[in-house]
C-alpha cells in the first residue's frame, strides 16, 4: 500500500489542512513514492507562527551550542549516507555515487556551518573620535521561508537551511513537489540531531499553494529560492520589502584551446555536461573550441558521449540517469528539434529512449553559432552544443554573449590565457582546467547577470542569513559628535 507522508510544524508531524495529496515518482519506473500532503496557506500561516514562537528561544541559544546540533546532524547524516543516497537517486534518479555526493555536501555544508558557530566574526574598527569604541555585531534575520529544487534534493536545502540555523534564525522550508520524500527523510535527521521544535518547519505543496504564501507571508523576514529564473522573477515581485537570495542557473560554457590536453577538455565536458543527466544549475551545456582542433575535438567527443551508458541510477554500469519528469524529457526534446530547425548538426542522441522512466539519449550538436536558442537559453538536459570560435577573445565574448552568469570552464595550457579568461568572463565561478562543476562548502557559490542576486556557502552563506548591526559604545563621558567634533 501506498504510504502517505505528513508534514512538520512545531515539532509535530500532521497533515495538510487541504485534506488532499500528491505523488511524487521515480523517474526511471513512473512508480509512486508516496502520497504528501498538499500544503496551502493555512499551513503556511501555522508553520510561520510556530517559527515565530520559536524564534527567541533558538536565537538566544549560544551559537556554539546550536553549532553542537549542526555537528551532530552531521555525524547522523554520515551514518545514513548510503540510506539516503539510495533514497535521493530513487526519487530524483541520479546515478548512486553523485548520490552519495549530494549527502556528503549537506555534511560538509553542516560542519562548516557548524563551526562557524564558533566564529559569527563581526568587526572592530577605530573610531574618528576619542573614547569610542566602533564594531559590527550578526544578529538573526527572523523566520526564513526556504525554497528548493529537486535537482540537489538534500545538498541545497542543507546549504540554505544550516547557515540559517546558526545565525539563530527559524525556517520553514518547501521543498520541490518532485522530491518529497528526501526533503522528509533530511529533516527527520535534524530533528533526530535536537532541532528544538517550531525551529524547523516542513511544508510540502505546490509553488502556487504553499511557496507564494511563504514568499507573501509578512512575518517571513527572508526567502532564499533556488530555481528558474521565471519563478525567481516571480518571487521578487511578491515578496515585498524582505531579504531575497536567488540562484537562478545557468547557460554554462568550457572554452577549450588549441593548447589545452584534450583528454583532461573532454573529461571535463562529459562530467559537466552529462552529470547529473544535464539538470545541475552548474552544468556545462556549451564547448566553445577553437576552429584549429575543432575536428579533432568533436571527433573524440561524440564518441565519447555515444558511449555512455543510458539506465537506473542505482545500476553501477549506468552513466547518465533519467530525467526528473516528463516534462523535462520534452523540453529537452523540444530543444533537440529547436536545434535542428536553427541549423546546428547533430553528432549524437536526440531522442528519448522508449518504454517507462524519463531517458533521454545523450545528445551532442555542433556547428551551433552563440545566437541560436540551444546556445542560449537553459535546457537542463543531456544536451551539449559545441560552438568554434578563432581565438580566446572570441570565446570569450561567445561566453559571455549569454543573459546567465554563473559558472565557466577554460582548459588551456597557458598561464596567460588562463589569466585573461579570468578577468573576461562574466561568471560567478570559473575553474581552470576543470569542469564547471564542483563547488565546496567553504566557498561562495553564486552568480553575475541574470542568475541571480546572492551568494551561499562559506562565509557569504552566513552574509546571507545574518543582519549586521553596528554599534558604537562611547566611553567619553561626554557628548561627542561624530563628523563635528573631528578638528
Ligand atoms: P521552479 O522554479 O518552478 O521550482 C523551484 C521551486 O520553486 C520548487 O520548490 C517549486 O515548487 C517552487 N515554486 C514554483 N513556483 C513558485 C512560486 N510562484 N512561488 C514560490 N515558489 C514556487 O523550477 P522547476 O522545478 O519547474 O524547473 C524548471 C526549470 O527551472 C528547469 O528546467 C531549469 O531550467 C530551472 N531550474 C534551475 C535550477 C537551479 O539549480 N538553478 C533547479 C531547478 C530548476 P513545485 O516543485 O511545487 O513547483
Amino acid at each position: 500500500m501506498t504510504k502517505t507522508y505528513k508534514i512538520l510544524i512545531d515539532g509535530k508531524w500532521v497533515s495538510s489542512e487541504s485534506r488532499e495529496t500528491f505523488q511524487s515518482l521515480n523517474p526511471a519506473t513512473e512508480k509512486s513514492l508516496g502520497k504528501f500532503q498538499s500544503g496551502n496557506e493555512n499551513d503556511v500561516n501555522q508553520a510561520v507562527d510556530a517559527a515565530e514562537r520559536a524564534f527567541e528561544e533558538w536565537s538566544s541559544l549560544p551559537a556554539p551550542k546550536r553549532g553542537e546540533i549542526l555537528f551532530h546532524a552531521a555525524s547522523l547524516l554520515r551514518q545514513n549516507k548510503e540510506t539516503l543516497a539510495r533514497t535521493v537517486t530513487i526519487e530524483m534518479g541520479k546515478v548512486l555515487p553523485e548520490a552519495k555526493g549530494d549527502v556528503q555536501e549537506a555534511i560538509d555544508i553542516a560542519e562548516y556551518m557548524a563551526g562557524e558557530g564558533r566564529r559569527l566574526f563581526g568587526h572592530t574598527t577605530p573610531s574618528e573620535l576619542r573614547d569610542k569604541f566602533c564594531m559590527t555585531v550578526r544578529r538573526p534575520i527572523g523566520v526564513c521561508g526556504l525554497i528548493t529544487p529537486w535537482n540537489f534534493p538534500i545538498a541545497i536545502p542543507a546549504w540554505k537551511i544550516m547557515p540559517a540555523l546558526i545565525c539563530g534564525n527559524p525556517v520553514v522550508f518547501k521543498p520541490a513537489s518532485d522530491t518529497p520524500l528526501c526533503a522528509i527523510k533530511f529533516v527527520e535527521i535534524l530533528e533526530k540531531a535536537g532541532v528544538p521544535k517550531g525551529v524547523i518547519n516542513l511544508v510540502t505543496g505546490s509553488g502556487d499553494q504553499a511557496g507564494i504564501p511563504i514568499v507573501r507571508h509578512k512575518n517571513v523576514r527572508c526567502i532564499s529560492f533556488t530555481g528558474s529564473r521565471e519563478t525567481g522573477l516571480q518571487i521578487i515581485k511578491d515578496a515585498g520589502i524582505k531579504r531575497v537570495g536567488l540562484e537562478l542557473g545557468g547557460k554554462n560554457g568550457i572554452i577549450v584551446l588549441e593548447d589545452a590536453d584534450l583528454r583532461l577538455a573532454i573529461d571535463g565536458v562529459i562530467w559537466g555536461g552529462y552529470g547529473t543527466t544535464g539538470q545541475r544549475c552548474t552544468a556545462a551545456s556549451r564547448v566553445i573550441v577553437q576552429q584549429s582542433i575543432k575536428e579533432k575535438f568533436e571527433r573524440l567527443l561524440s564518441e565519447r558521449v555515444s558511449r555512455l551508458r543510458l539506465g537506473s541510477g542505482l545500476d553501477k554500469k549506468t552513466d547518465v540517469g533519467p530525467l526528473i519528469n516528463r516534462k523535462a524529457l520534452e523540453k529537452t526534446h523540444f530543444y533537440t528539434e529547436i536545434g535542428l530547425k536553427e541549423g546546428a548538426k547533430l553528432l549524437c542522441g536526440g531522442s528519448p529512449l522508449k518504454g517507462k522512466g524519463f531517458f533521454y539519449h545523450p545528445t551532442l550538436f555542433t556547428d551551433a553559432t552563440y545566437d541560436m536558442r540551444i546556445s542560449q537559453e537553459e535546457i537542463f538536459g543531456p544536451s551539449v552544443c559545441i560552438i568554434s570560435v578563432k581565438n580566446l577573445e572570441e570565446a570569450i565574448e561567445v561566453m559571455n554573449s549569454v543573459s546567465y552568469g554563473l559558472s565557466s570552464s577554460i582548459y588551456t595550457s597557458s598561464m596567460r590565457s588562463a589569466f585573461k579568461a579570468i578577468e573576461g568572463i562574466e561568471a560567478g565561478l570559473t575553474y581552470v582546467n576543470s569542469s564547471t562543476i564542483g563547488s565546496e562548502a567553504h566557498l561562495p557559490f553564486g552568480g553575475v547577470k541574470q542568475t541571480g542576486n546572492t551568494r551561499e556557502a562559506g562565509i557569504e552563506g552566513i552574509n546571507e542569513f545574518s543582519e549586521i548591526k553596528t554599534v558604537y559604545f562611547d566611553y567619553s563621558e561626554r557628548l561627542q559628535k561624530a563628523q563635528i567634533d573631528t578638528g
